[in-house]
């Protein structure tokens, strides 16, 4: 019974629905920093089907991705993501998650487990329409995102259960459930919980 009840909390926030979410710029402004104090690599993983591989099928500037997230969320907690590697994934079951809907998270899980790496954060980015009601989620250094998804609150949202956060009710944070127009900041709690992350994460444990 306690197992199961591990289970259900662990998918419980793991997956994290799609309705209105935008862009922060109307709320926020992008802040830099010359040299963040931490740092964490990042890769991006496209997962491509079988079919899709050949063309190309996603189109995005993983600079102006990666400016969004350390401009909008990240810099200003002295932490600069990097892009480390991007790649290609062929993976039919991750590619077309309606083929696997109402499991997704374990879908995720599974098939990310040989492909992620331990020592950086992992961002899996697939099409919107392969996937239905859920945006994107997070865990164990692992990201799924949807490509409609990018330039939102759900990046960093996923980011932070990536890092071990979970969901919050506090309005304007961004691990909140509620009004994702309106997250926009991590509080001190959470802010201390990632940096301790990240340098687990950097120390490679
Ligand atoms: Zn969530």
């Amino acid at each position: 019974m306690k197992k199961l009840l591990l289970i259900i909390s662990i998918l419980s926030f793991l997956s994290c629905s799609s309705e209105e979410d935008h862009s922060p710029e109307n709320i926020m402004d992008m802040i830099f920093v010359e040299n963040p104090e931490r740092t964490v690599k990042v890769n991006i993983i496209y997962v491509e089907s079988q079919d899709s591989s050949d063309k190309s099928s996603y189109n995005l500037d993983e600079k102006e991705f990666i400016n969004y997230l350390n401009g909008y969320y990240f810099h200003r907690l002295g932490i600069g993501l990097e892009i480390d590697e991007s790649k290609k994934l062929i993976n039919d079951e991750l590619y077309d998650l309606t083929d696997n809907q109402g499991s997704e998270p374990s879908t995720f899980f599974t098939q990310s487990q040989e492909t992620y790496d331990k020592d950086k954060i992992n961002i899996y980015i697939i099409k919107r329409s392969n996937i239905r009601g859920i945006a994107g989620m997070g865990r164990s250094q692992r990201v799924l995102l949807t490509d409609e998804h990018l330039f939102t609150s759900t990046s960093p949202h996923e980011i932070g259960h990536a890092l071990g956060l979970f969901h919050t009710h506090e309005t304007g944070n961004i691990m909140s459930t509620e009004e994702k127009a309106l997250r926009q900041s991590f509080n001190k709690e959470q802010e201390e919980k990632i940096k301790k992350r990240i340098d687990q994460i950097n120390l490679g444990s």
